[in-house]
């Protein structure tokens, strides 16, 4: 590169020698001599890279050429060749800045005053731009928007900017000289960390998306990139963590995941996100041996309120109802919009035919509130359709169709109703949790009665004793028969509570008989299979017939086959605890149920009540004919009295009559009656002599005769 040299001299021969000198050095340059003041200052225009100058020169001098160099901030090379400077004016002009001077006496020394002068320049100007280049390296870390942690080779922090701070809400001083997992969310587990740690060995870089903890707790996600440096041995000196805050990239992703999965206008969860959530609950439900349940929803004659009020009112009605429907599900229900004025709620946890049937009853009692939209007062109801996960289908499709046929079924209904899939189960499950609840409280509220029914000596027709059956007068639906409710009862645990009631109302019922002198000779009570394992049982009905005053064989309990097989040994024992307080035990229904003969052998029975099944083909069915003679017979063998159920007309009577039968229960003689009417009817037909009839019980050692 040619130096273009500025040579300040009055004399042109000097100039060209120091020039001459120069390029005898091997310097390849170009120069221009000055020597006033004028066109010095016009020469710097052009930016010489070296100015020599001479001391003394008619019209200029070289300490002003300095001054006006050093006052344009120059710090091209001045280099001073005088004939003679003195010493004193060399070092002042030291001090002010020229780099060197040389005599012109002792030219040699020139070429290597310019080249050290030069070199100088050049090292000054690389210094520099390393200088600048560190400013802008600095200026960046300070400034950037991203947050930048330095550490070192153990990786402890060396260094943060403020953009570090401002993100993670640590100063400084807070971290530096610790490590970095201080920022540790907790939201990844170790083989994460291990991971960022052998890439960033083997490769130098690790890239990626982590979850960090500002200092305020807050969990945030960050778009990170670590670095490597390493020396010149190739060994890492530094890490640097370059990271930014994307939570609101993040925001705009949930935003967008959003709108893809709901629905605009309700905002509720759309057809997607309902098939998700469907997958997922089914497979829960699987796995847990569950049921759930689909109620798909659809707004009778929303087209209408669309036709007649316009789109606008439409979207509000959809709304509102969105919002209504969502105040009264659980956080656990999901509703979605299926598009239009459809909807579907799935209830998951712990749901049943009876929750479904109370949720679609809440759901209609929902709709039957007008809403206000704009001075316009609506009543906008639904029909809803029920399917029932695992009854109507397995899978999400099929769920969802078996619902809307259901609702479909609704509609056909005359709307504003709900349909289970099954018909089944829209007929019992509304209905049975209705009776549930109120049976719980029929005890107390006085609803159960008794009905009596005559049991009568077949020959003469008097009046042997009676049973009593019990009845749940219902305030809306009437007389229920037991068959109705007793199964119920004992599921939800109350047929104790029963049991004790028609105990206690039978007994004082005979007692109070007793005071107006109308004897019924026995009364027969029903127990059920759970009253026969329940302890006190023995004690409780001791204590009834002291409370009634009534001799213990006045009572009879009713116990059927089945109940004494499902526990042998501990209803043997009951019923031997009961024979010692001398009550009576009839089978109830034989015939229906599996007894070992020999087990009944082993109990203290008083009678076997042939089953109501058998009675009825007297006279049609020769098998069961067959069956009523053998349990004549055998109840004979076991040394017991024979009772048929369930006679009907004066044939069973006579066929049972002349097998041996002595006593009968049957509409024949008496429906069960309520008390006064029994009172009314076989007041004066009872047996002659009650004694006879409490004490004439087969004695199990004497055959007993027949005839009648
Ligand atoms: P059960 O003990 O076998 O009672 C006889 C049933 O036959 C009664 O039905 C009675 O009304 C009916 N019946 C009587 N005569 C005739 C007839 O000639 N023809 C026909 N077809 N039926 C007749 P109910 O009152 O509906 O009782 C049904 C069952 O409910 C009883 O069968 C008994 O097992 C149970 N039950 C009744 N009261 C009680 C009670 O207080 N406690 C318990 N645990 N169970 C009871
Ligand atoms: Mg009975
Ligand atoms: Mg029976």
């Amino acid at each position: 590169m040619t130096i273009q040299i500025l040579i300040v001299e009055d004399l042109p021969y000097d100039a060209e020698l120091m020039a001459l000198r120069l390029k005898e050095e091997g310097l390849d340059l170009s120069w221009l001599r000055v020597q006033t003041e004028t066109d010095y200052l016009s020469a710097l225009e052009g930016q010489p890279d070296l100015i020599l100058c001479d001391w003394h020169l008619p019209q200029f001098n070289g300490q002003r050429a300095l001054e006006l160099l050093r006052d344009r901030d120059s710090d091209t090379p001045f280099i001073i060749v005088s004939g003679g400077i003195g010493e004193e004016a060399a070092i002042d002009a030291l001090h002010q800045g020229a780099n060197d001077y040389v005599l012109k006496d002792r030219p040699a020394r020139l070429g290597e005053a310019v080249r050290k002068a030069l070199d100088e320049k050049r090292l000054r100007q690389a210094h520099e731009r390393a200088q600048e280049k560190v400013r802008l390296a600095e200026r960046a870390f300070q400034n950037t928007a991203e947050g930048i942690i330095v550490t070192d080779a153990k990786a402890n922090i060396v260094s943060v900017n403020p953009a570090f701070e401002t993100i993670t809400g640590y100063i400084a001083n807070d971290v530096i000289g610790i490590n970095p997992r201080i920022l540790k969310s907790g939201h990844h587990d170790a083989a994460f960390y291990k991971e960022i740690w052998t890439t960033l060995q083997k490769t130098g870089h690790w890239r990626g998306e982590i979850w960090n903890r500002r200092r305020n707790g807050e969990v945030f996600p960050e778009w990170l990139t670590i670095s490597t440096v390493k020396d010149t041995q190739q060994r890492i000196t530094h890490y640097v963590g370059v990271f930014s805050d994307i939570t609101q990239i993040k925001e705009a992703q949930d935003q967008i995941n959003f709108l893809a999965h709901h629905d605009a206008l309700t905002r509720l969860p759309n057809r997607a996100l309902l098939r998700e959530r469907l997958n997922h609950a089914l497979m829960h439900a699987q796995r847990e041996d569950s049921s759930l349940a689909l109620l798909f929803l659809d707004l009778d004659r929303f087209k209408t309120v669309n036709d007649s009020l316009g789109h606008p009112i439409g979207d509000q009605v959809l709304q509102k109802m969105s919002r209504r429907i969502s105040s009264v599900i659980r956080a656990s229900d999901t509703l979605a919009r299926l598009g239009g004025d459809e909807f579907i709620l799935l209830l998951e946890e712990k749901t049943n035919a009876q929750h479904a049937a109370v949720v679609a009853r809440k759901l209609i009692g929902l709709f039957s509130d007008p809403m206000t939209i704009t001075r316009h007062e609506l009543v906008v109801t639904a029909s809803i359709g029920i399917s029932i996960f695992p009854n109507d289908g397995d899978d999400p499709d099929i769920l969802i169709r078996h619902a809307d046929r259901a609702m479909y079924e609704a509609k056909q209904q005359g709307r504003n109703t709900y349909r289970f899939f099954t018909q089944a189960l829209t007929e019992g499950a509304f209905e049975r949790l209705l009776m549930e609840n109120e049976l719980r409280r029929a005890v107390e509220r006085g609803e159960l009665i008794l009905h009596y029914q005559p049991q009568v000596d077949i020959t003469d027709r008097r009046l042997q004793g009676i049973e009593a059956l019990v009845r749940w007068q219902h305030p809306h639906q009437g007389l229920i028969p037991p068959g109705l409710f007793i199964g119920l009862a004992e599921e939800i645990g109350i047929i104790d509570d029963i049991g004790a009631w028609v105990l206690h109302t039978a007994c004082q019922q005979i007692a109070a008989w007793d005071e107006q002198g109308f004897i019924v000779p026995r009364i027969a009570v029903n127990l059920s299979v759970q009253q026969l394992g329940r302890e006190g049982l023995v004690d409780r009905i001791s204590t009834e017939l002291q409370e009634a005053g009534l001799a213990a064989e006045r009572l009879e309990l009713e116990v059927t086959e089945s109940m004494l097989m499902r526990n042998p040994a501990l209803s043997r024992s009951v019923l031997g605890e009961l024979k010692g307080l001398g009550v009576k035990i009839a089978i109830d229904d034989f015939g229906t149920g599996y007894s070992s003969l020999a087990y009944l052998k082993l109990l203290p029975l008083n009678r076997l009540k042939i089953d109501q099944s058998f009675v009825h083909d007297i006279g049609r069915d020769s098998n069961d004919e067959a069956i009523v003679r053998a349990i004549i017979a055998l109840s004979e063998n076991l040394g017991l009295e024979a009772i048929a159920e369930g006679v009907e007309d004066e044939n069973q009577a006579a066929f049972l009559q002349q097998e041996g039968c002595r006593l009968a229960q049957g509409f024949l003689y008496s429906s069960p009656l309520p008390m006064e009417e029994l009172y009314r009817v076989w007041e004066g037909k009872e047996a002659t002599q009650t004694t006879d009839i409490i004490h004439d019980l087969p004695d199990p050692r004497v055959k007993k005769s027949t005839q009648g």
